[in-house]
C-alpha cells in the first residue's frame, strides 16, 4: 500500500518517506517511529524557522519534558543508553534528588516570548499525540482531524490544552520508564476518552485535548465528565497559557 502522510496528506508520488520519523523525540527517550510521515513534515517539526523562533516545535516540547524526565530518571536503574537534550532555556541543578531550575537569559519573560513558547509547546504536544494515536491504532478514520493538522503543522487556529494537577505525589511508573518513554492513552481509570476528547499520561503529567471539531457545550460536558473521573486523584486543572503553568519539575514528588 502506498504511504500517505498524516500531516500534509500527500503520498509517495509527491513526497519522499526515507527518514525515520520518531513520534516521541529520541532525546526524550522515544523509541518508536511511524511510517506515514513524509520527510518534509518530519523536518518541519524538527527544524526551527529562523525568522520566527530560536527553537523548533520539537525543541519547545523537549524544553518542558526534559526536566520532568530528569526528575524521574533513576541513574542506577537506567541500563539503556538514554537520549540527551541540551536545554537552551534552563540550567538544571540536582541536589539530593531535588531539581532546581536556573533560567538562562534566552528564556525571556516578555508576553510575546512566553505566549509564543506556549503555543509552540502545545503544537509539539499535539504533534506527538496525533502521531502516537496513529501509531497505536487508536484513530477513528471516519473522524476529521483537520483541527490538529492545521494547528500543529500549519500554525493556524488555536486549540486548548488542559493540564491536571495531582492531589498526591504518587505516579505509577513502569520499570523501564522514563528511560524508554511511552505515551499512554486510557492506562489509568482517571484518563477520559471519547470520540471528541482524549487524555494522555506522559512522564508523570496528565493532559486533555479535543481531537476533532467541538462546540463550547461539548467542551463543558467533557470537562465535567473528566473532573468527575479524577475525583480523589486530581485537585484542579488549568488551560495552559504559559509553559510554567505545568509543574515541569514535578514538584509534587518533593
Ligand atoms: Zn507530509
Amino acid at each position: 500500500m502506498k504511504r500517505k502522510c498524516i500531516w500534509c496528506l500527500k503520498d509517495e508520488s509527491a513526497e519522499t518517506f526515507e527518514k525515520k520519523a520518531h513520534t516521541i523525540p529520541k532525546s526524550l527517550g522515544g523509541d518508536n517511529y511511524y511510517k506515514n510521515i513524509c520527510d518534509s513534515c518530519n523536518s518541519y517539526f524538527g527544524n526551527r524557522d529562523s525568522t520566527l523562533t530560536t527553537y523548533s516545535i520539537e525543541e519547545a516540547l523537549k524544553e518542558a519534558f526534559n526536566i520532568s524526565r530528569k526528575r524521574l530518571l533513576v541513574p542506577e536503574r537506567t541500563k539503556r543508553k538514554v537520549g540527551r537534550f541540551k536545554s537552551k532555556f534552563f540550567e538544571i541543578k540536582e541536589k539530593k534528588g531535588r531539581l532546581s531550575l536556573n533560567v538562562k537569559t534566552s528564556f525571556r519573560f516578555t508576553q510575546g516570548f512566553q505566549s509564543q513558547l506556549c503555543r509552540n509547546f502545545k503544537r509539539g504536544l499535539y504533534k506527538m499525540v496525533y502521531e502516537e494515536l496513529h501509531r497505536q491504532n487508536k484513530i477513528d478514520e471516519y473522524l476529521n482531524y483537520n483541527i490538529i493538522r492545521e494547528f500543529a503543522r500549519y500554525n493556524k487556529g488555536e486549540l486548548p490544552v488542559i493540564y491536571f494537577f495531582r492531589s498526591f505525589g504518587a505516579i505509577m511508573l513502569m520499570e523501564e520508564e522514563p528511560a524508554k518513554t511511552i505515551l499512554y492513552f486510557e492506562r489509568m481509570t482517571y484518563l477520559f476518552s471519547s470520540e471528541k476528547f482524549i487524555e494522555i499520561e506522559f512522564l508523570g503529567h496528565v493532559f486533555g485535548f479535543p481531537i476533532t471539531n467541538f462546540s463550547e457545550e461539548d467542551f463543558k460536558t467533557y470537562l465535567n465528565q473528566s473532573i468527575a473521573l479524577k475525583k480523589g486523584h486530581f485537585k484542579s486543572f488549568v488551560l495552559i497559557k504559559k509553559l510554567t503553568d505545568i509543574d515541569i519539575t514535578l514538584s509534587i514528588l518533593n
